[in-house]
């Protein structure tokens, strides 16, 4: 079976394309020029399974014709990761807004043109960014799930890079579900969307020469590299393990009851105080150097403003998510080894 993945690149997406391989898929994985497509195979050791195409720019409409065209017969299933995750922007429309839905309506139209009655099974990579308006994020009874969404608009959400970012996945989303009512008669794939909270966890591959990893990755990063003085950023909010994220991504097209199901990856709430504490007891080459902030008090934070429910998603996919402690116990140990510090 050959699975199409786009932005195959990604923190995310090397995870999901990992698993596809040892679960002996043959993956097509789309990356933004020659060069990241040399990289991605040189990665994955030249598995005769894994193909690349390039996409250079998903904010064009067309941007997956050409690899529709070529292998629109063979793909049965597409996993759409592409979308810009970052704040360092400086047009909201070109960098954030348009990639995000543009990308997801040209990943589905190709599909339409290409692929209407070979593509059995597409999943979307969504976010609880999707399901939250942040500005009115902490409002204590305030319960997402799988049916909550950001209401949010084009015009009101342009006023800082983390609102635009939530709206765009907003949109994306959005324009998934409608493509699939404008066009249910035109082609036979039924859509999954997986909304996962803040990812963190390991890279698949470790760069000891890359100074600053995905924009979720880097939050734990900096915190292992904050001198103990330092003013840490005090963030808050639900976490999931990347290897659950990548399990999810699988199990979203491989499961029947979770053909047409928002699914939303939530492994439980965190605060930046856990962080402190977890590494501070699990890594004594850090306690002394990094900020203890108080000690023990995360759950104060975590217990106030919105919660999540996802019984759902948890029922329909029928394993347990890894817990906080090893999710990042295994982030910071691949961070320092990286940098030959154990
Ligand atoms: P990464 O930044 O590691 O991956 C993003 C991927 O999208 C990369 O392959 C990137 O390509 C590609 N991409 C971004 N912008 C464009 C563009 N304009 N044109 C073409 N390709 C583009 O982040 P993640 O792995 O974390 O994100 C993957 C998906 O998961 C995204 O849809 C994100 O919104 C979603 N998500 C992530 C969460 C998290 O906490 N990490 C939480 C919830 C959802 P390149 O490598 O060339 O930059």
């Amino acid at each position: 079976t050959t699975v199409f993945v786009s932005g195959a690149t990604g923190f995310i997406a090397l995870h999901v394309v990992d698993k596809l391989l040892r679960e002996g898929y043959k993956v097509i994985g789309s990356a933004r020029s020659q060069e990241k497509c040399d990289e991605l195979l040189q990665k994955f050791n030249y598995n005769p399974s894994i193909s690349t195409e390039i996409v250079p720019d998903i904010s064009n409409l067309a941007a997956f014709d050409d690899v529709f065209k070529k292998h629109g017969h063979e793909i049965k299933i597409v996993l759409h990761t592409a979308s810009p995750f970052r704040f360092d922007v400086n047009d909201y429309g070109k960098d954030l807004l348009i990639p995000a839905v543009n990308g997801t309506k040209s990943v589905l139209n190709a599909i339409k043109k290409y692929g209407a009655q070979s593509v059995e099974r597409v999943v979307v990579t969504s976010s609880v960014a999707a399901q939250i308006n942040i500005k009115g994020a902490n409002r204590d009874d305030l319960v997402l799930t799988e049916e909550s969404w950001n209401d949010a608009t084009w015009e009101n959400c342009q006023t800082d890079p983390m609102a635009v970012y939530c709206a765009s996945k907003t949109f994306a989303e959005r324009a998934a579900w409608d493509f699939i009512r404008e066009n249910k008669d035109q082609v036979i794939f039924k859509l999954s969307t997986v909304l996962p909270v803040y990812v963190f966890g390991p890279q698949l591959f470790p760069e000891p020469s890359k100074k600053e990893l995905n924009t979720s990755s880097e939050i734990i990063n900096q915190i292992v590299h904050a001198d103990k003085d330092t003013e840490l950023m005090q963030l808050n909010g639900g976490f999931i393990d990347v290897r659950d994220v990548a399990k999810a991504h699988l199990l979203a097209f491989q499961k029947d009851e979770c053909a047409s199901q928002r699914l939303s990856l939530h492994g439980g709430m965190f605060a930046t105080q856990d962080f402190l504490d977890i590494i501070n007891e699990d890594f004594s080459q850090l306690r002394g150097k990094i900020p203890v902030g108080k000690p023990g008090t995360g759950k104060l934070i975590t217990s106030k403003g919105y919660q999540i429910n996802n019984d759902k998603t948890k029922k329909l996919l029928g394993f347990p998510f890894i817990g906080l402690r090893e999710c990042v116990d295994d982030s910071v140990s691949q961070i320092l080894k990286m940098e030959d510090m154990t």
